[in-house]
């Protein structure tokens, strides 16, 4: 079977992370969290990083070139290459998903499925997590990029029948199981 190459989509606090984590042990392939990419180089503390910091501190998006450059450099890698990869927190916007789309031509994805998770759950789970960058303020901003910039994804991925819906509440295991079964049924039969 050829190494999976998905995308995750979902509003932030829907469970992409943790479940990205599984999901990525489960197929043994690689979990690339532009998110977590962007916090390591905030923690270096190098110049891309204190630029970045200030982007998502203040609840913004990252620019689209930079972004792309991220991600083809860390795709390019030979974890990636052989076992696939599983995104997460990419592609943001339709800019960055038709660089995508560039980067992975001839072969494509496998699938991207959406993680659906109720807009008040979503705020909820984000303003108990606690996490510094979580203020009232960064947090809306996020969810007006999400339903202006991310959102249209889902319609550019239905267009290209690479779109799988999951629905997002519920236990972790519930969820888990619902993606992989998902998942597995978009790869077909081995
Ligand atoms: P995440 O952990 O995926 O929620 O990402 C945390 C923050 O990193 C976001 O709020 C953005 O500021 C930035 N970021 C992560 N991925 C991207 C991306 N693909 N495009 C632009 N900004 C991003």
């Amino acid at each position: 079977m050829s190494p999976l190459r998905l995308v995750l989509l979902g509003r932030q606090g829907a469970g992409k992370g943790t479940q990205g984590i599984r999901l990525a042990e489960h197929y043994g392939a690689a979990h690339v969290s532009t998110g977590d990419m962007l916090r390591a180089a905030v923690a270096e503390g190098t110049e891309f990083g204190r630029r970045a910091g200030e982007i998502m501190d203040r609840g913004d998006l990252v620019p689209d070139d930079v972004m792309v450059g991220v991600v083809q450099e860390r795709l390019a890698k030979d974890d990636a290459r052989t076992a696939g990869f599983l995104l997460d927190g990419f592609p943001r916007t339709v800019v960055q998903a038709e660089a995508l789309d560039d980067l992975l031509a001839p072969d494509g994805l496998t699938a991207v499925v959406n993680i659906d998770v109720p807009l008040d759950e979503v705020r909820a789970r984000m303003r108990s997590r606690g996490r510094a960058d979580d203020t009232d303020e960064a947090i809306e901003r996020r969810l007006s990029h999400y339903e202006e910039q991310t959102a249209p994804l889902i319609a550019y991925y239905e267009t290209g029948s690479l779109l799988v819906a999951v629905h997002g509440l519920g236990t972790m295991d519930e969820v888990f199981e619902r993606l992989v079964a998902a998942i597995d049924e978009a790869r077909g039969p081995s």
